[in-house]
């Protein structure tokens, strides 16, 4: 099976309580990013699958943190029921406890275990690109290896190893072929480590 377009799958326990979608003041800075990624196809689907790729979050308080719904890649715009709250995860059971209307992300676990190693992130962002993510592994940028995705307590300690007193940047997951990872203190600088990369590559072609 293709690493690439098996992500769309729920690969954790899900236990979904139905509430109310998310505040909209909870979601509005992340979704104003979501819209541009999703121009510049950051954020979308591929098209043959039909396998939403691209996931946003922001941490609310502790390990608690809204997240782009599951399958939802194919939307332009997202409207505050799509975003999901995750209120608690465990990793070594992998399960997942989230509050909305729609299941969260497929990659929860993955930006929970990021939230876990460093408290002063506040937002994660995760999308796609094949040739902007070439560039970065030309480059070198530290990387954790794909039996460690997905969420798992052995992701956990590589996220905690690779950003240790790191509260800004990008790294990428071996093995999920397009997938680049931005991790920041505010929504703001989230969104620029991937603009900024991107605009590099643009430039370049
Ligand atoms: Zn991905």
């Amino acid at each position: 099976m293709n690493n690439l377009r098996d992500e769309g799958e729920i690969k954790f326990r899900l236990t979904l309580k139905r509430a109310p979608a998310p505040e909209q003041n909870q979601v509005i800075a992340i979704e104003k990013w979501r819209a541009l990624f999703y121009r510049l196809s950051l954020v979308g689907e591929y098209p043959t699958e039909k396998i939403g790729y691209g996931n946003l979050s922001y941490r609310l308080h502790r390990n608690t943190f809204v997240i782009t719904g599951s399958q939802t890649g194919h939307l332009p715009h997202l409207q505050t029921h799509h975003y999901t709250k995750v209120i608690e995860c465990d990793l070594k059971r992998g399960s997942v406890t989230a509050e909305g209307l729609i299941p969260p992300s497929s990659e929860s676990l993955t930006h929970y275990g990021i939230y876990l190693a460093n408290p002063s992130i506040q937002c994660i962002f995760h999308v796609h690109h094949q040739s902007l993510r070439q560039m970065l592994k030309n480059r070198k940028i530290d990387s954790i290896n794909e039996d460690v995705a997905y969420g798992s307590q052995d992701m956990a300690n590589a996220v905690a190893n690779l950003l240790d007193k790191k509260n800004s940047g990008i790294f990428l997951i071996k093995g999920q072929e397009d997938g680049i990872i931005s991790f920041g203190m505010t929504v703001e600088d989230t969104g620029k480590n991937i603009l900024d990369i991107y605009r590099q590559l643009a430039v370049r072609q």
